[in-house]
């Protein structure tokens, strides 16, 4: 810390600085200029923060952060955290969590945690205990709904996460879930923020509403302080003038964190928004800024959710946006490790293995040269300069392509291997086709 004081402190008002901080145990360093005097304190300076009050002081510099715990000690340093067979954080990929924003009944939790575990997702989360701002909105099926996300857990393998509102709650949640949520509302519930300290279970800290990075990470410090190493922080918007979102994201947050502090960080693009239509580009952004996870609201039938539907995806919607961080690489394809195919595990040994890869090539070849064949013919039944190719049954056959995930490719794998057929199959197409257009050119001009 460094104190610098008046142009006119008087030699009463420095030596008053020193014994204020020497009376609190620390070092006080004088360095006299020519104009002033500055005053280095060494120590913990947490002792002496009434030092700006003292008379001849003009400011008072922090040096060290003032969050102890969750700043960065070395260069580069990150926290992973384990939730129950999920890490996040520290080099691992982007972590899904989704899920409806309220448990409304097991039907539609259990046909919710299905969908997202089929997509990829890492974490199912569901409110139980939902902080509304109205108190005749809502307010969640409380502890039935811990007993459904166990559940929930028991049927997709999937940890879950819910939101905790009451200190008193935090042994029956730990029962029941693998991570905490503190909402936006409760980051400066510095009661719930301790009582979270000393659970065994990690803890996801949203942002205050209006929160500074600085308070934020303050609150993460009471979670760290209290004994809990496991806290990710929740980049989930904050209020300004704007009104066409419901809040602003503020995705710079995630690399001005990256610098301050080795906690994970994740993105809620649902809550950051509040509508459907821009969760998608703005998880793809928080992807792409460097979070280590996205939260995002899924409903079976948003327009019917009792909370938060105009930001909840629909399972198709919720689908094509795990898709697109597939293709992007932010997501990697679930891993398959399928059984050795009948043929493969008849083989004796590697030569005949690769034996029967040359007979399948040769098949593979034939079989694409047939398809051809037929999309030639589609082309030669039509006008020569329509296309022969139909888009919506490439789109279907792509789709379809991308769902299938029996053998060891990925969707991405498949949709690149049929992707590269129909641009094939398109190019034959399109070479008949100008040479018919050719050779009628050519019959017109020897008629002339
Ligand atoms: C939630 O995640 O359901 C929630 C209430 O979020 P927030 O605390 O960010 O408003
Ligand atoms: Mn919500």
């Amino acid at each position: 810390m460094i104190v610098v004081m008046r142009p006119t402190a008087t030699r009463e008002e420095i030596d008053g600085v020193r014994r204020a901080v020497e009376d609190n145990g620390l070092e006080a360093f004088l360095s006299e200029g020519e104009e002033r005097t500055v005053i280095g304190v060494v120590g913990d300076v947490e002792r002496v923060n009434h030092l700006g009050t003292l008379p001849g002081v003009d400011q008072v510099i922090r040096v060290s952060s003032p969050y102890k715990l969750a700043s960065i000690q070395e260069p580069g340093e990150r926290t992973r955290v384990r939730a129950n067979g999920t890490e996040i954080g520290l080099g691992q990929e982007l972590v899904v969590m989704a899920g409806p924003c309220a448990v409304e009944s097991r039907e539609q939790l259990l046909e919710t945690a299905r969908c997202v575990a089929r997509e990829g997702a890492r974490v199912l989360r569901g409110g139980a205990f939902k902080p509304r701002t109205s108190p005749y909105s809502f307010q969640g099926l409380g502890l039935p709904a811990l007993k459904l996300l166990a559940e929930a857990h028991e049927v997709t393998g999937l940890p879950v996460i819910s939101e905790v509102v009451d200190p008193a709650d935090v042994p029956i949640f730990e029962e029941h879930v693998d991570i905490l949520q503190v909402g936006a509302r409760n980051m400066h519930n510095f009661v719930l923020l301790k009582a979270v300290g000393q659970s065994r279970r990690p803890v996801l800290l949203k942002r205050g509403l209006s929160a500074t990075i600085e308070e934020w990470l303050l609150a993460a410090e009471y979670i760290l302080s209290a004994g809990n190493p496991n806290v990710i922080l929740c980049e989930r918007g904050i209020r300004t003038f704007e009104t066409a979102t419901r809040n602003t994201l503020d995705l710079s947050a995630v690399p001005v964190l990256r610098e301050l502090t080795h906690l994970p960080i994740i993105v809620d693009p649902s809550h950051g928004t509040g509508h459907r239509a821009l969760v998608g580009p703005m998880a793809l952004a928080g992807a792409a800024v460097g979070a280590d996870g996205l939260i995002i609201e899924v409903h079976p039938d948003p327009a019917n959710a009792r909370s938060d539907g105009d930001q909840s995806l629909s399972f198709d919607e919720f689908g094509g946006l795990m898709d697109e961080l597939r293709r992007l690489q932010f997501v990697r394809a679930p891993d398959s490790q399928p059984a050795a195919s009948p043929a493969a595990a008849a083989a004796d040994n590697i030569e005949e293995v690769r034996d029967r890869i040359d007979d399948l090539d040769a098949r593979l070849a034939e079989l694409v040269q047939e398809r051809a064949a037929l999309a030639l013919e589609v082309q030669r039944r039509r006008a020569p300069n329509a296309h022969g190719h139909d888009v919506r049954r490439e789109r279907a056959l792509l789709e379809r392509a991308a769902s299938g995930t029996s053998g060891p490719m990925t969707p991405v794998e498949l949709t690149l291997v049929f992707d590269a057929l129909l641009r094939a199959s398109r190019s034959v197409q399109r070479r008949h086709a100008q040479s018919v257009t050719e050779a009628e050119a050519a019959t017109a001009g020897s008629g002339r």
